[in-house]
């Protein structure tokens, strides 16, 4: 694993001593995208772990960036936060109905896509996402660790009881207020997807960390890996001796560390992965 940064691997935006590489460099040189087949080719155990990024171009913004749509309008941090819930469900679900419908109507890309090619051929063991929007599943990724929930199913905080998106969303328009209810017990039901000022679900985490501890190469795409705890599974990764690949457009913390950095769209890099393994 080549953590010598004078490789031709490096990506000329860090200050390096090899001053004949140019300041700007080629979005994901078709070298860097080898060199990543090369890794996937020889590892025994390779892991996705997915964010935001990977679903910009089905048409979901990243909150995270400066953004047009249902993040302008509102700060997630409030809105989508364990407290708006707990205080007022009715206004948090005037929010989180509009965004059920949003994603619910989105469709995977040719970036899922190509994790799930990869997937059915034996050469990926697992997709871990931060993502909450389901399109994992829709494309098809059958060994699939959502850590941050997903808005497949809605539950009762005050007796458990669960209903899948189809009835949630049923129920919130059929609701005067636009909030679903438990069947059982008429309080507010909540969607299960982590919100903020909520823990991980443990289960998940865990299986998350043996994957990323397995991994000889953890594949990042679309994570500006600045959430943690999930922010700190590449490093698992590295301790246990496997390489880190970072797929996205914007800087990440771990871009150092990484020993396969992409810098372009994240479809055209994975497709273009998909037919640099498909030419072995
Ligand atoms: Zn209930």
């Amino acid at each position: 694993m080549a953590e010598d940064s004078s490789t031709a691997y490096s990506h000329g935006y860090t200050e390096s001593a090899e001053r004949h590489i140019p300041a700007v460099q080629h979005e994901g040189t078709p070298a860097e995208v080898e060199r990543l087949a090369d890794l996937v080719r020889d590892a025994h155990s390779v892991v996705a772990l997915t964010g935001a990024g990977i679903s910009v171009p089905s048409g979901i913004p990243d909150f995270r960036s400066a953004g047009s749509g249902l993040w302008s309008k509102v700060d997630p941090m409030q809105v989508a936060h364990i407290d708006a819930f707990r205080s007022d469900p009715v206004v948090f679900w005037r929010f989180y109905g509009e965004r059920f419908a949003t994603l619910d109507s989105k469709l995977p890309n040719g970036a899922h896509d190509a994790l799930v090619e990869m997937e059915r051929s034996g050469m990926l063991d697992g997709v871990i996402t931060q993502n909450v929007d389901m399109l994992h599943r829709k494309a098809g990724t059958r060994e699939l660790v959502e850590v941050h929930g997903s808005i497949a199913s809605c539950s009762c905080p005050a007796c458990g009881g669960s209903v899948a998106l189809e009835e949630a969303r049923g129920r919130i328009v059929g609701d005067p207020d636009g909030m679903p209810r438990c069947e059982q017990c008429a309080g507010p039901l909540k969607p299960d997807v982590v919100l903020f000022g909520e823990m991980l679900p443990p289960d998940a985490l865990e299986r998350a960390c043996e994957l990323c501890q397995a991994a000889d190469v953890l594949l990042c795409i679309g994570s500006s890996l600045e959430v943690h705890p999930v922010a700190g599974l590449p490093l698992l990764t590295r301790r246990s001796g496997g390489a880190v690949a970072i797929v996205t457009t914007g800087p990440t913390p771990l871009d150092d560390i990484a020993d396969v950095r992409l810098r372009g769209d994240v479809v055209g890099e994975m497709q273009a992965l998909l037919a640099a393994l498909a030419g072995a």
